[in-house]
């Protein structure tokens, strides 16, 4: 099949490489000149696990990348669209970027198409998509539109888009839907087919979701630190039931990211639009804004004032496995600990040319050792197995004093404190 991937971001570049290892021919289409310009060349924007890998298995084959829409549209019967949907002023999703590329659509058409919207959207999107494809081609040629949300996760994008849990495609048009699930056949994945809305509504409930599960843990591991219970046992416990399963339990800092808060904003003003005050939602904002700047109080019951303190902050990305550092947590935390004085010297596997665009107050060390040199605080963001096999006795060596504030659990309280470390994690005993 002949398919053009518009954005060639985390989400459609992943799409753009799996596609064409299943054997479509992809055309990546971004207006990003120099993203496409390295692309070309097989240097890849973004740190994702496998993809190099692909790309270089197929780039000048079945896989090419250009800044021309007209030429990606006009060679295709496949249009996926998979531009950012960021977070606009008031919290809504900024539609600009899927608007100009239905425009840009509808202006090359050339025969009939089938656009597959993958970016994040509000109910509704997809039906105005259509009507801004038919405006701009003046209805010269058929399009349908089909909603089919992307549920990958960075860090395993590669893995989650060929073994998805689920495809979800979701149209009005019964044969899109038929051409669309064929192009996903070689995956074997269960197939739901829905319409249109509840398709673009079942991403973004689904990402509600997935955040609420973690404010729910997070606000346990609170409760469990008062009243001397250990959240870890609490979530293992808990998960053991099926009903519960034991994923998205883990307490720690908080979500970042680029989707979950975006997401969980969006739908709370797609409520509002409607009259309907999301309650539930409104409040897992405003605890995961809690629970982030929580990590600062822990260091500071820890250690006392900030100020003159220095702090190693290891992990930078919002998750581990990934270089993206969007909404991340350290972003808050560490412009809190700047604040209130404290000198940050920090480390991370991937993020280090984001953090030295989007924290240049911030020391950068070459690794997570020299981060905690001289440190008074070594503090945890990111669940790095890097940072896991730490060498703790050499890293207790280097800092000025010994304390761990562990966001994000990954240390055995007792070993740590065993070693000589004075302990914090979240909800631990
Ligand atoms: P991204 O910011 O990494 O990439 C977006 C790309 O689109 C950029 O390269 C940008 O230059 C390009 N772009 C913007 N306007 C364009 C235009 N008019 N024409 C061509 N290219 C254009 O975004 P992302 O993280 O890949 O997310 C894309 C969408 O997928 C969003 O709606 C997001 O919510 C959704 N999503 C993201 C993830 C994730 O883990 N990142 C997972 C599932 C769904």
């Amino acid at each position: 099949m002949k398919l053009c991937v518009v954005g060639t971001g985390y989400v459609g570049l992943v799409s753009c490489a799996c596609f064409a290892d299943l054997g479509n021919e992809v055309i990546g289409v971004d207006v990003d000149r120099e993203k496409i310009e390295k692309l070309k060349r097989g240097v890849l924007p973004i740190y994702e696990p496998g993809l190099k890998e692909l790309v270089d298995r197929n780039l000048g084959k079945r896989l090419s990348f250009t800044t021309d829409l007209g030429q990606g549209v006009q060679d295709s019967d496949f249009i996926f669209i998979a531009v950012g949907t960021p977070q606009g002023p008031t919290g809504e999703a900024d539609l600009t970027y899927v608007k100009q590329v239905a425009a840009g659509i509808g202006r090359h058409l050339n025969g009939p198409k089938i656009v597959v919207d993958k970016s994040t959207v509000p109910v509704g999107m997809g039906d105005l998509v259509a009507s801004i494809i038919e405006e701009q081609g003046s209805g010269k040629h058929p399009v349908n539109v089909v909603s089919n949300p992307e549920f990958l996760r960075e860090g395993s994008a590669v893995h989650d888009f060929m073994n998805p849990d689920r495809i979800l495609i979701g149209t009005d048009h019964g044969t899109a839907a038929e051409k669309v699930r064929e192009l996903y056949a070689p995956l074997e994945a269960n197939t739901m087919i829905t319409d249109l809305r509840s398709a673009e509504m079942i991403k973004y409930a689904s990402n509600a979701f997935l955040a609420t599960k973690i404010t729910f843990i997070n606000e346990i591991a609170n409760l469990c630190e008062r009243v001397n219970a250990d959240v870890a046992k609490v979530a293992h416990g808990m998960g053991l039931d099926t009903r519960i399963s034991p994923a998205f339990l883990a307490a720690g800092a908080g979500y970042g990211g680029s989707c979950f808060p975006k997401d969980v904003s969006a739908l709370i003003q797609i409520a509002d639009k409607e009259d309907y005050d999301f309650r539930l939602l409104k409040a897992v904002v405003a605890v995961n804004e809690f629970q982030k700047r929580s990590v600062v109080t822990r260091i500071k019951e820890v250690l006392g004032p900030l100020e003159g303190k220095q702090i190693a902050l290891l992990g930078l990305a919002y998750k581990s496995n990934t270089d993206d550092m969007r909404e991340a947590v350290a972003l808050e935390v560490s412009r809190l600990l700047l604040d209130g004085g404290a000198r940050v010297r920090a480390y991370d596997p991937a993020a280090m040319d984001n953090a030295r665009r989007l924290l240049p107050e911030v020391k950068l060390a070459e690794n997570a050792y020299a981060a905690a040199e001289g440190a008074h605080c070594l503090v945890v963001l990111t669940e790095w197995n890097e940072f896991k096999e730490m060498d703790l006795g050499r890293v207790k060596a280097g800092m000025r004093t010994p304390i761990i504030v562990d966001g994000r659990n990954i240390f055995d309280p007792n070993k740590v404190k065993a070693l000589g470390f004075t302990y914090r994690g979240v909800g631990r005993r």
